[in-house]
């Protein structure tokens, strides 16, 4: 089953209106391929979401950073799938790396929130990655086979669901993954899924990569064959974000040859 090429961008804890309207028009006038080639997922903070959702051209989408565990009520701060639902983001980040570590959401947390999320509708972008620490120790696939399990088990709608591989290392630090590394581990990944879940799932399921990914690398990423799109972070704040979108035209060209 052909997996259609994702790129989401991931504003993280950053902007104000004003850059926020400016980051949409560069978005909005850009030339990009169509949704039939690639399938583009804006991230911004909570407190933009229906700026953005205002403003953003209808063939790109958008998705929230986080959202609670379970169903709204006494929990200050959150925000909870309803919500996103009820504002019409059709999409949320899980697990990232930030959450994982900075406030220690535990491989199970992350499984039900993703399970929760897919439950109410939402589709998933869910996280995983290893530390450099945990690279270097040759601990790699054992660590992102865990998270992905905890993850896997619990969900249900395989086809609102994207993977996202994140080595931590690579996240923020500019020291992005070479295109072998980051094939080695979404080609084990999907491996995990052909054996654990089944074929059809490990042949649909679009497994992306983040970290450190820009305008200058993002081509050679995305001629990886199991490299089904990308997570964006710092790149996606910037014009060559849109060179990043652009990259899904490595997928058609490969197989037009
Ligand atoms: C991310 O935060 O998901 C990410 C990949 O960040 P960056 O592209 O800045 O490394």
């Amino acid at each position: 089953m052909a997996r259609k090429f994702f790129v989401g961008g991931n504003w993280k804890c950053n902007g104000t209106v004003e850059e926020v309207k400016k980051i949409v028009t560069t978005l909005s006038e850009a030339e990009v391929p169509s949704e039939d080639v690639v399938e583009v997922v804006i991230s911004p903070p909570f407190v933009f979401l229906p700026l953005v959702k205002t403003l953003l051209r209808r063939d790109f989408s958008i998705a929230a950073q986080n959202c609670w565990v379970r169903k709204g009520g006494a929990f200050t701060g959150e925000v909870s799938a309803e919500m996103l639902v009820n504002l019409g983001i059709p999409w949320v980040i899980l697990g990232h790396s930030e959450r994982r570590l900075l406030l220690n959401e535990s491989n199970d947390f992350v499984a039900d929130k993703v399970s929760y999320a897919l439950s109410q509708g939402l589709k998933v972008i869910a996280c995983v990655g290893e530390t450099l620490e945990q690279r270097e120790s040759g601990s790699a696939m054992a660590v992102v086979a865990a998270q992905t399990k905890a993850i896997a088990e619990q969900v249900m709608h395989w086809s609102n669901f994207v993977l996202a591989y994140e080595p931590v290392w690579a996240i923020g630090t500019g020291k992005v993954a070479t295109p072998a590394q980051a094939q080695e581990v979404h080609f084990e990944l999907r491996k995990w899924l052909h054996v654990n879940v089944g074929a059809e799932v490990a042949a649909s399921t679009r497994i992306i990569y983040g970290g450190s990914v820009n305008g200058a690398n993002c081509k050679e990423l995305a001629a990886q064959p199991d490299v089904d799109g990308f997570l964006v972070g710092g790149a996606s704040l910037k014009p060559e974000f849109i060179d990043i979108i652009k990259s899904a035209t490595v997928k058609t060209t490969a197989k037009s040859e």
